[in-house]
């Protein structure tokens, strides 16, 4: 064993040579590799940290974070839901992860597993096939772009270029359907905060490829006209995409496929307890209706007459849109999610999820214009900044909610507790709301005072993030 020398374990200036770990030890040198030399180096520069200092590192961090596990986090669209511990021991388990290169027959419990997930999904969102390879929802809003384009061109209907989104849903929808090589067809909401069914006429023609739609909508409201809003779609030759980031407020009591969409992605990091909200990994699973079934990603399982699950490419694949079966254990815990809760169990969450949410609009002083709501809501912060709300909201201990998003209402505070909330966190959360609504300009420009870090620029942290210890000095 070394002696401890503290001096020798601060941190080396960026740049300087650290000496490996195997430059000290004879039997880790020249590791044989088949990478081209001009990709290989020779010295990696990791801070050597004893493990006191390491352990308080991460415990400093963890206790300047604030989690779903710290307490309320009723981010709007988000689904912030709280994880349950079981899931990750299932995907903890020695056999969940196997090498994705293994033969189909000897990871059958794998590709059971996966094929048991296809169906799971189908039943819930009312679709017939579906690919669990996206690894987000806006990856599988690509892929949903590229089935329908798929679709089209198989029709002989490869002309329509056109995808038209409610100004109301998400950025990656534009973003999806622009990266898919489409153009974007925007169309205004109505008074009422739902698509307007004049401008979604005037919008739809031979050219049209889908329409993409969240529902409820990012304002919490349910699209009373989906079944007219389908067939007008389906009448124009189009597809109807359905954004599924908000399915926690339908699950286990309406289905998408059953209103007449024809595409949709889940967002199991939302809707099925996956921890998300660092940077991922996350999966974003598509379904889809029979008639695009032969057009999903490579590769595809099924189960043979023999009882036997096997990978596949179906017939008119679009090809791979993420690794081998996607972010596998991320979906594992999905899957855990899903069969512990059950049909019942998954009726309960979103019976929830709407009571909270719509118990939460009505404990607020904020303006709240529209409603019924499912499971958000979006109230106006008025004449206060919203962003200076969200700021002062921390130092009362909460997560504050989205802001200035959607645009339809001023100063938008759009709120999501979730299912996991008790009333009396419901409460805490309506009490720091208020407490910031009776509060004056200077005290919210200058929020947050509780708080480790107090404002930062945000611009510059999401433009020139420094993630190295290398950049900080
Ligand atoms: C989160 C979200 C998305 C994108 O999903 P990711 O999994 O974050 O890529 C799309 N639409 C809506 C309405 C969302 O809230």
């Amino acid at each position: 064993m070394e002696h401890y020398d503290q001096a020798a374990y601060r941190q080396p200036e960026a740049g300087t040579h650290v000496p490996l770990l195997s430059e000290k030890d004879d039997t880790v040198t020249d590791v044989d590799s088949s990478l081209p030399d001009d990709l290989t180096r020779d010295e990696l520069a990791l801070p050597r940290l004893p493990e006191p200092e390491l352990a308080r590192h991460y415990v400093r961090l963890s206790q300047q974070n604030y989690g779903v596990e710290s307490g309320p986090y009723p981010l709007g669209s988000c689904t912030m839901k709280y994880n349950p511990r079981f899931t990750e021991d299932v995907a903890a388990l020695d056999d969940a992860a196997v090498h994705p290169d293994r033969s189909g027959h000897s990871v059958q419990g794998t590709l059971k597993l996966q094929y048991d997930l296809q169906d799971y999904l189908g039943r819930i969102g009312g679709m017939d096939a579906v690919t669990l390879q996206p690894p987000a929802g806006a990856a599988g809003e690509f892929t949903g772009i590229r089935l329908a384009e798929a679709y089209h061109e198989s029709n002989d209907e490869g002309h329509r270029d056109e995808v038209v989104i409610p100004d109301a849903a998400h950025g990656t929808n534009f973003a999806s359907a622009a990266l898919g090589g489409y153009d974007v067809v925007e169309i205004p909401s109505g008074d009422d905060g739902r698509v307007n069914l004049d401008a979604l006429d005037a919008a739809l023609g031979e050219n049209t490829a889908a329409l993409m739609l969240t529902n409820p909508n990012t304002l919490g409201l349910f699209e009373r006209d989906i079944e007219q809003i389908a067939d007008m779609v389906h009448d124009a030759g189009g597809l109807l995409y359905y954004d599924g980031a908000n399915l926690n407020a339908l699950l286990g009591r309406a289905r998408p496929g059953d209103m007449g969409f024809d595409i949709m992605h889940f967002n199991v990091h939302k809707t099925f307890a996956t921890p998300h909200g660092g940077g991922g990994p996350g999966a974003g699973p598509v379904g889809v209706v029979e008639d695009l079934a032969e057009f999903l990603p490579d590769p595809h399982v099924r189960k043979t007459d023999e009882g036997a699950y096997e990978r596949y490419t179906p017939a008119q694949s679009i090809g791979k849109v993420h690794g081998f079966e996607g972010n596998w254990l991320v979906l594992v815990k999905a899957f855990a999610y899903i069969d512990r809760l059950g049909d019942a169990g998954l009726s309960d969450a979103s019976a929830k999820a709407v009571l909270n949410a719509n118990y939460l609009a009505e404990q607020v002083d904020y303006e709240v214009p529209l409603g019924p709501f499912h499971h958000e809501f979006v109230a106006s912060a008025g004449d206060q900044d919203a962003a200076d709300v969200a700021k002062r909201m921390l130092d009362y201990g909460v997560h504050p909610p989205t802001t200035k998003w959607p645009e339809l209402v001023d100063e938008a505070l759009m709120t999501e507790p979730t299912e996991v909330e008790t009333k009396r966190n419901l409460d805490d959360l309506a009490d720091a709301f208020n407490a910031v609504a009776g509060e004056d300009d200077d005290t919210l420009e200058n929020a947050p005072n509780r708080t480790t870090a107090r404002r930062i620029d945000q611009t510059a942290a999401a433009r020139n993030p420094q993630l190295s210890w290398h950049d900080l000095d």
